[in-house]
């Protein structure tokens, strides 16, 4: 039985377990009303079902009663709601990038380009196809829009970097948040490359609209709850500024792939070789050099050149 916690009056934590070991657990957040809410389901794996459906029949929500909201689009937090519904909210940009689909030729370019390997590549899609959305129909949410369960008043804001369009949840009148990976506490949220955005500064921008809001505490998509979610954002901005010094201080030794920068940059996974790991955390890496890389090209402090077919990316 997963791990359930009434977090707030009719609000329920359901830590539902993943099929692999980090991050362990994704959190989904049962709202318990005439209407019930679902925040986040977990992926396609019969693991998680049977850990969602219990909590649900425990917590007394009837899954065919439910509406379900999902903060974005990765397999972890969709994968499983095509088996509970035919009608999910996500936020409006990632409900069009599942409805054109992800990976475009120019995109698995883009990352052969950078030195990602076509196997590595092939594995992570054969990932993503595991998420089955068949028939399942798509509810746009923007930014701003407000949700109404029991009596929670959720305002839907948009949060993109994560995925361009992530989505969190607010409840003005008790400062609560529904973070999903925009903000985690335990672990430091990816940041993924997706066509011409500028996905860090998205993050960034994203990070300082939360910290208007001065929120009191912040659930989660993995992790535990927290407060001072206005303290771990400036960590957050910290962590990122880092990254970047790191990237730039590699790039003063000479020109550099994104794959040969990986390895200058301090990550929080431990390994020796990059061939012990896994094609999923290898493409956690990429994105993120990629990302940061885009970062630093936009903002005029690197240009890139193609050589045999791969960018290097050096200091202006
Ligand atoms: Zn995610």
């Amino acid at each position: 039985m997963a791990l359930i916690i009434e977090v707030l009056p009719n609000i329920f934590m359901v830590k539902v377990p993943l099929p692999w070991p980090s991050p362990g657990a994704v959190n989904s957040y049962i709202i318990r009303a005439k209407k019930p809410l679902v925040i986040d389901t977990g992926f396609n794996a019969e693991i998680c079902y049977a850990a969602l459906l219990g909590a649900m029949n425990k917590i007394g929500v009837d899954y065919r009663e439910a509406d379900y909201f999902i903060t974005h689009f990765h397999v972890d937090h969709i994968g499983l709601v095509g088996k509970l519904t035919k009608n999910i909210y996500i936020g409006d940009e990632d409900a069009k990038i599942l409805q054109n689909g992800f990976f475009k030729p120019n995109i698995l370019k883009f990352f052969i380009m950078n030195g990602f390997s076509q196997r590595d590549l092939e594995a992570i899609m054969r990932f993503r196809s595991s998420v089955n959305l068949k028939g399942v129909n798509f509810q746009p949410v923007k930014d701003g829009e407000i949700l109404e369960y029991g009596d929670y008043m959720l305002r839907a804001i948009s949060t993109p970097g994560h995925t361009p369009g992530h989505m969190c949840l607010y409840d003005e009148k008790r400062r609560i948040l529904f973070s999903g990976d925009h903000i985690l506490f335990n672990i430091t949220p990816s940041i993924f490359y997706w066509k011409d955005h500028d996905s860090l500064s998205e993050y960034l921008n994203s990070l300082e609209k939360i910290y208007y809001l001065n929120a009191n505490r912040a659930f989660p998509g993995h992790g535990d709850f927290h407060e001072g979610v206005n303290e771990r954002i400036l960590e957050l901005k910290r962590h990122h500024n880092k990254r970047l010094e790191e990237i730039i201080g590699a790039l003063r030794g000479g020109a550099k792939t994104a794959w040969q920068l990986a390895s200058h940059i301090t990550w929080n996974i431990s390994y020796n070789e990059w061939s012990e790991l896994s094609p999923i955390q290898k493409w956690f890496i990429i994105n993120e050099v990629v990302t940061h890389l885009l970062h630093l090209e936009r903002r005029g402090v690197i240009t890139k050149e193609i050589r045999h077919g791969i960018f290097y990316y050096e200091l202006r």
